[in-house]
């Protein structure tokens, strides 16, 4: 449910809260989330200035909303000094309503997790750490310019048992340069080894910019045809579901009730309130981002004021996107929600005729509750999302 805009919100309106942490020790070929080189002094300069912003922005709409997920990303979040992190987790729960069994994820990079960090994490209140293995072949991280050893992860997954931690998740790509079915199915079988009970499932997207992409252009690497990549992804979700993983969103696996609360919300239009440079918001049926520059993040809120710009965009695209994020979950869009948020029906957003062949073709499976997308339907989901929502 949604308050309108100017309006006061039902008191029990939930909220996510996403930081992103902008710091990394090095870069990644193929990332292009914003992030800035670590320094130690930025970063006492960084967490100043997310003070001032956690405070102006619970000013703003702490009031009648309760925090039922905060998520920690980057960026390099596991570089955070403990202290610094501790202290703004303390800054939130006074300022905002948080719920008491919250879900708490953090992102880290397995060669940065040792013992005493978990263990902080842990005093602190964090309850799902996430692991970014993307693989446990040594040429393919090193092809990523990634940091971590296939050691380093289980290293990282042994520590988080010994801790403790019930709930915790990885991250795995697949389309990886020279990767072939074998090797994917090796990594699928290290990885069940660990049992994690979430599995972020990802395919590499050549990102303009980024230095995978000139390798790419010029040729000095070459990157799997569509084909290779549909077959990679058929069979890791093949794998993932006789390993007892259920697909609740095409790029997401999770074992029975360890779906991400946190992302559930952004597929399925809760509002959100992302916090440092880059971080996108959804609040008061109004989206924003703030800006990609922590030079900018800084200046800003040096001078009391939020580093947001704000998305003029109305109740159209808020349709389209909703039809866009909805398909990508396995239950699919509930017609009931979709018309008590929108006050018009899901079908009439819909081209009628693309609608017609693909739930004839059975890529479409439509009934009075929902729709959503076939077995099938997944590995074609742009383009069928593409066809539906065309005029
Ligand atoms: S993939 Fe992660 S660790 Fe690598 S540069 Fe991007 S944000 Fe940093």
């Amino acid at each position: 449910m949604f308050a309108g805009i100017g309006s006061a919100p039902p008191c029990d309106m939930s909220l996510g809260i996403y930081l992103h942490y902008p710091f990394c020790r090095n870069r990644c070929s193929y990332c292009d989330f914003y992030k800035e080189l670590y320094d130690s002094d930025l970063q006492i300069r960084f967490f100043d200035a997310l003070t001032i912003e956690t405070e102006l922005i619970a000013r703003k709409y702490a009031q009648g909303r309760r925090v039922i997920s905060l998520f920690i990303g980057g960026g390099t979040p596991s570089l955070m000094p403990s202290d610094r992190l501790a202290a703004w987790v303390k800054q939130v729960r006074q300022l905002f309503d948080v719920e008491e069994d919250m879900e708490f994820s953090i992102e880290t990079n397995p060669e940065s997790v040792t013992l005493e960090l978990l263990t902080a994490f842990r005093s602190i209140g964090i309850n799902r750490p996430l692991f970014g293995i993307q693989s446990f072949n040594s040429d393919l991280l090193m092809l990523m310019d990634r940091k971590h050893s296939p050691r380093d992860s289980h290293r990282a997954i042994y520590h988080t048992n010994a801790t403790g931690f019930r709930n915790f998740g990885v991250d795995l790509i697949f389309g990886l340069p020279g990767q072939t079915a074998n090797m994917l199915e090796a990594d699928l079988e290290q990885l069940f080894d660990l049992a994690p009970p979430h599995i972020s499932f990802y395919q590499l997207t050549i990102e303009e910019g980024t230095r995978l992409a000139s390798q790419v252009a010029d040729g000095r690497i070459r990157i799997p045809e569509e084909e290779m990549n549909l077959a990679l992804y058929r069979l890791g979700v093949r794998k993932m579901e006789e390993a007892g993983y259920k697909r609740y969103e095409v790029s997401s696996f999770a074992q029975p009730g360890y779906e991400c609360r946190h992302n559930l919300g952004y597929w399925e239009g809760a509002e959100y309130i992302g916090l440092g440079p880059s971080a996108h918001s959804f609040v008061d049926n109004q989206r924003s981002a703030n800006q990609s520059s922590l030079s900018l993040y800084l200046e800003s809120l040096h001078k009391q004021q939020l580093p947001r710009i704000i998305d003029k965009s109305g109740i159209e695209e808020r349709m389209t996107e909703a039809i866009m994020l909805g398909l990508r979950l396995t239950r699919g869009i509930s017609r009931e929600q979709f018309q008590k948020r929108f006050g018009c029906s899901l079908q009439s957003r819909l081209n009628r005729k693309q609608y017609d062949l693909l739930v004839e073709s059975g890529h479409l499976i439509s009934d009075d509750d929902s729709l959503r997308l076939s077995g099938e339907g997944f590995n074609l989901i742009d383009e069928i999302t593409g066809r539906l929502l065309s005029k």
